[in-house]
């Protein structure tokens, strides 16, 4: 038995690794599960390159929990250590990684970034521990087995033992306040949120299954219980793989998620970087909850984190799956990683990926990415708007829907209308709707005339077509109810006006002292007079400029608040406004009002009292 002494700078290192850390305490499992399916990886490769003579035997990790002596205990069969490699590894390697931590961070206020990404090792057992045991014998023949104890201060004791079987087995003594790890549920989780995909298979516990035997009777097994699938799909090459077991690894990835993707990329980079996994493009829709399924990060199998906001492009961040990479950083600051130079490099990466796997679909089979599109449009479109060169990769492939339900890339649209959609500055019209139903009036004043209109209703829409004008050629997008469309686009023949001059300035404000409210500008206007007598609509600018200030960015400040403002034209060239203009007294302004009141109502504008008022109205002309 030998005592002896780790080299400490700091008095006493262990409750300072205890303190930083307890906000992310329970790291402490993966960091000693990982090394024991490492300590097995290499007794794999060692075996494979024949240094390692004979049958491995089972492998399996095994974590057991002794609720009577409080301990938890992680086994392998690995490659094991002598006491020299203990004394070297465990005093010196493993030693200088906690210290290492303790000079960084000791006197940094906010450790909130650094805790869970630092790579504490072996150490990290003592933030639930109170003694850690490690029970170990060397793959080389003819070594002796020992244990090495410490109790948290810096010393420790190693001696020899009798151990038969190659391996290590680390035994915690788990401290008082850390007797949740007690539970077999707390450990559960734990693993299955670490340690669900690690390559060596992790047996905690068994399970007792039913069977049907020859007679038919129920029998009941005792079966480990294996807590990982050391093959998960992404580490499969794409070749090996069905679509259902693409199907199938989303499932084990989020179980409580009852949608199906709508396709996947599987990734598989060796260079510049080391990096495989596999997206998936979820179908969006508003009860999804964001955040219970985003993109996992793994390095090397292990579970790190599943916030990477900031990490990778927001717009992809949207997406779900597995990424794997040895080459992200892992145990540095969430800041440090952000601006790591491979990150970069692989956000980069998964974007173009992202973007050529769209265009594959689109060129193979339009019909079925059509199918597709109204699902994955606002990660499309979001990508446009957050990543320059998405947007222009995205030309290719990115569609817009008509009120026709035809699709068209935005060349293709363009060529269809750039010769007959034109305003009175030679600007291609671009018309589009975000509610078909709302808008239909105004819709189908556009298509009688052959106008194409397009649909453009996700959430995002005004900041889309701020970022389509500034990039087409003299293009003006404008909604199919910010006008009439006589006025939208430019047209051939000029209608005069039935009513002299004065006549419309008189019904002009015959219409404003009726309306009596801020915010509706009237004009009279000459159009066919099959257009309707009163349209309302909302000017394009002002309505856009609100709508983007009120979806965040790219709006002018506060426009979010501002009083909508309507225009009220009214078509000088109607039989109604013929019929009100030759009218007199209280009949006059009674139609007028009437008038008024349905052309707010085909808006929706008409509210409250007035619209009892109107309702009530017409309930009686009825009875009359
Ligand atoms: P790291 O794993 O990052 O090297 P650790 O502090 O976790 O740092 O471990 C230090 C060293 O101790 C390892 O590199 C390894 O050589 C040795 N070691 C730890 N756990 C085991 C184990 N279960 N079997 C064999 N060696 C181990």
């Amino acid at each position: 038995m030998a005592k002896g002494k780790i080299k400490v700078q700091a008095d006493n290192i262990f409750p300072i690794i205890k303190k930083f850390l307890y906000t992310d305490q329970e790291i402490f499992l993966r960091e000693l599960v990982s090394n024991a399916v490492d300590a097995t990886t290499k007794l794999k490769k060692l075996s494979s390159i024949g240094e390692v003579k004979g049958d491995l035997g089972d492998l399996k990790i095994e974590i057991v929990l002794n609720k009577e002596d409080k301990t938890i205990s992680i086994i392998d069969k690995g490659i094991g250590m002598t006491s020299d490699e203990v004394k070297q590894y465990i005093n010196q390697v493993a030693f200088s990684g906690a210290e290492d931590f303790i000079k960084k961070y000791d006197d940094k206020d906010d450790k909130s970034g650094i805790i869970g990404h630092f790579g504490l090792g072996f150490y990290s057992a003592f933030m639930v521990a109170e003694r850690v045991q490690i029970r170990t014998k060397s793959h080389i023949n003819n070594t002796k087995a020992c244990s090495w104890e410490c109790d948290g201060s810096p010393e420790y004791v190693l001696k020899d033992i009798d151990k038969n079987d190659r391996g290590t087995e680390i035994v915690l003594f788990i401290s008082e306040d850390a007797n949740e790890y007690l539970e077999d549920a707390k450990i559960s989780n734990l693993l299955n949120k670490y340690c669900k995909f690690l390559p060596v298979e992790i047996k905690f516990g068994t399970t007792t299954k039913k069977e049907k035997n020859d007679k038919d009777e129920d029998v009941e097994f005792v079966e480990d219980n294996i807590i990982n699938n050391p093959k998960p799909a992404w580490t499969i090459p794409p070749k090996q793989l069905k679509p259902q077991d693409y199907k199938d690894f989303f499932r084990e990835l989020y179980p409580f998620n009852f949608e199906e993707a709508l396709f996947h990329i599987h990734l598989n980079v060796d260079f510049p970087f080391e990096l495989t996994g596999i997206l998936y493009f979820p179908k969006i829709n508003p009860s999804m909850d964001l955040n219970k399924q985003k993109i996992q990060l793994y390095c090397n199998q292990v579970f790190v984190t599943d916030s990477l906001e900031g990490v990778v492009p927001d717009f992809l961040a949207l997406l779900q799956g597995v990424i794997d990479s040895p080459d992200i950083p892992l145990n540095v600051s969430r800041s440090a990683l952000q601006s790591d130079a491979n990150v970069k490099k692989i956000s980069s990466h998964i974007s173009k990926k992202v973007s050529g796997r769209l265009n594959d679909m689109f060129k193979k089979d339009r019909a079925d990415f059509e199918s597709k599109w109204t699902d994955m449009n606002i990660i499309v479109e979001y990508g446009m708007l957050s990543d320059e060169k998405f947007y222009d990769r995205s030309q290719d492939f990115a569609l817009y829907k008509t009120v026709g339900n035809k699709f068209y890339t935005m060349s293709e649209f363009t060529e269809l209308i750039k010769e007959h959609q034109k305003n009175k500055d030679n600007k291609i019209v671009y018309l589009y709707t975000n509610n078909p139903d709302t808008q239909h009036m105004y819709i189908s004043k556009a298509t009688e005339k052959n106008y194409q209109v397009l649909v453009l209703d996700s959430p995002i829409v005004s900041h889309v077509i701020q970022k389509l004008e500034s990039k087409l050629d003299n293009a003006s997008f404008v909604r199919v109810d910010s006008d009439i469309v006589d006025n939208l686009i430019k047209q051939d023949s000029k209608i005069e006006s039935v009513l002299s001059e004065k006549e419309q300035e008189k019904i002009k404000s015959l219409f404003e002292k009726c309306l009596g409210k801020e915010g509706f500008v009237v004009s009279l206007q000459p159009l066919s007079p099959d257009s309707p007598a009163i349209a309302i609509t909302q000017a394009e600018f002002m309505r856009r400029m609100k709508e983007m200030s009120m979806t965040g960015g790219g709006g002018m400040m506060g426009m979010g608040a501002m009083p909508d403002s309507f225009n009220v034209i009214i078509n000088s060239n109607h039989k109604l406004i013929d019929k009100i203009q030759k009218m007199k007294g209280k009949k006059q302004t009674s139609l007028v009002q009437q008038a008024i009141d349905l052309a707010l109502l085909s808006q929706n504008l008409l509210k409250g009292e007035s619209l009892t008022k109107y309702i009530d109205n017409c309930f009686s002309g009825l009875s009359n």
